[in-house]
């Protein structure tokens, strides 16, 4: 597959509005407290009985400083003993969840996202491990793809190596800009060196991969002093790099409101670092994925895509899509055989649940037959860049164009646009329409048709 791109700026300022991410489909935003208190259980039982692989997803939301662009749920605490009571009732989520399913049941993949998962002593994260273990059955070696995000702040050689003795095997850098202005101003102060050191205790433990997290559109960036750390992060060769796209939303995000507005870049500056930042990836080897995700061609990721493999959820692209996902601590989401949950974002009602011997989630969704089909193709579209029409139809059983007469005018537009071709067999997404894909995506998503959710939603490029 190529991973050829066209910038047509005109394009690009004629579909530009805000769109959903699709980590997920149905979104988040449509997750209501309708779900009734039996849902998940049953859910749970059905994956039993399918003796379906598991993934779990734990986040660890304490912080001991804020970067001022943050939208993640965490709590700010230099008390690093706050994290005890959390454990306690996390260990006894762990249990409550584990007794849904079964120990046939292999985990496969395992993420700790946050907050800072390593705010957390090498002690505690031991005792966490041992409780997952203890509850679930972990797979080893080469099939297990155990996965954590961190801080390079908060991390040396010692916590690297004991969390490779833990059983991780993937990790995710958050970096940003390596620009000191940059630092200053999002209050997040983070050298080189502390990166590069990280980095290379990740290599020797012989991590099979490594992530690291940029952020363009932040204050005192521009194009020039962007480049500097896109040109520093190839030199330090992680096997993907992410590029988000900072959406400033000061009254939804308090920490936002330290930003200086005036600092930030313009939006034609911040198309020009992407456009630029794209380019001298792809130059440098990188393959795009899609949605701000770029790997070497040799990375699973890429490796997946090629073999039309890939799928994406919450953590972004993934090669587990044949697990359930089962989502642990405050703010988590799962989703098991085709049932969403998600816990409650603050910590009282998340606690006061677990003390009640109840499942935490509050909110959720049962996917219908038509959520399913639809979400199969938007997962294709941005995947894989195309979809194979005759495929849907037999899995599914539908005539396509007579199921989605509806999206018919739009997709003749965007055919005259040059983003896709579409005929009765396939629909290909062309280079200058990859940039575009959420737009291409939101034709399909019958939630977004029926209520519009625009603030809700991130610029699609
Ligand atoms: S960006 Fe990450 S490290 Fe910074 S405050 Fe947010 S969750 Fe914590």
């Amino acid at each position: 597959m190529t991973n050829e791109l066209i910038w047509d700026k005109e394009l690009i300022k004629r579909y530009d509005t805000a769109g959903p991410r699709y980590t997920s489909y149905p979104t988040a935003v449509q997750f209501t407290e309708d779900l009734g208190p039996d849902a998940y259980i049953e859910a749970a039982a059905r994956s039993r009985d399918k003796n379906s692989p598991l993934s779990l997803y734990i986040h660890i939301p304490f912080c001991s400083t804020i970067c001022y662009y943050c939208a993640c749920n965490k709590i700010i605490t230099k008390r690093r003993e706050q994290a005890e009571p959390y454990l306690q009732h996390l260990y006894k989520e762990i249990e409550m969840q584990s007794r849904l399913f079964s120990r046939d049941q292999v985990v496969e993949q395992l993420h700790f996202g946050g907050g800072t998962p390593t705010f957390l002593s090498p002690e505690q994260m031991q005792n966490l491990m041992d409780h997952i273990g203890k509850h679930f059955s972990l797979a080893d070696g080469r099939s297990s793809d155990f996965s954590i995000e961190i801080d390079p702040r908060e991390a040396d050689w010692g916590t690297i190596c004991h969390l490779r003795d833990l059983g991780f095997n993937r990790i995710s850098l958050g970096v940003q800009d390596f620009d000191i202005k940059v630092q200053k101003a999002i209050n997040r102060i983070q050298s080189q060196e502390m990166t590069q050191s990280i980095l290379d205790a990740a290599r020797t433990m012989c991590f099979r991969s490594i992530n690291m997290d940029l952020i363009y559109g932040l204050p005192h960036q521009n194009c020039e002093s962007f480049l500097k750390t896109v040109d520093t992060v190839i030199e330090m060769r992680p096997d993907r790099i992410s590029v988000f796209n900072y959406a400033h939303l000061p009254e939804r995000f308090k920490p936002q409101r330290r930003i200086n507005e005036a600092d930030l870049p313009s939006p034609e500056e911040k198309l020009k670092i992407l456009e630029q930042t794209t380019t001298r990836l792809q130059q440098a080897g990188y393959v795009y994925i899609g949605m701000d995700h770029f790997a070497l061609p040799d990375d699973e990721l890429a490796m997946a895509q090629e073999n039309g493999t890939l799928h994406r959820n919450f953590q972004g692209y993934t090669t587990h899509s044949h697990c359930d996902l089962i989502g642990l601590g405050v703010s988590s989401i799962g989703k098991v055989d085709g049932c969403y949950v998600q816990n409650p974002v603050r910590m009282e009602p998340y606690m006061e649940a677990i003390d009640g011997d109840r499942l935490a989630y509050y909110r959720g969704l049962q996917m219908t037959d038509d959520d399913h089909l639809r979400q199969q193709v938007i997962n294709e579209l941005i995947c894989h860049f195309k979809l194979d029409i005759s495929g849907i139809e037999s899995s599914f059983l539908i005539d396509f164009y007579a199921y989605f007469a509806d999206t018919i005018p739009a997709l003749e537009q965007m055919q005259a646009d040059g983003l896709l071709t579409f005929s009765n067999n396939k629909i290909s997404v062309l280079p200058a329409g990859r940039l575009l894909i959420r737009n291409i995506c939101m034709l399909f998503d019958a939630h977004l048709n029926k209520k519009t959710h625009k603030n809700r939603y991130s610029r699609v490029i």
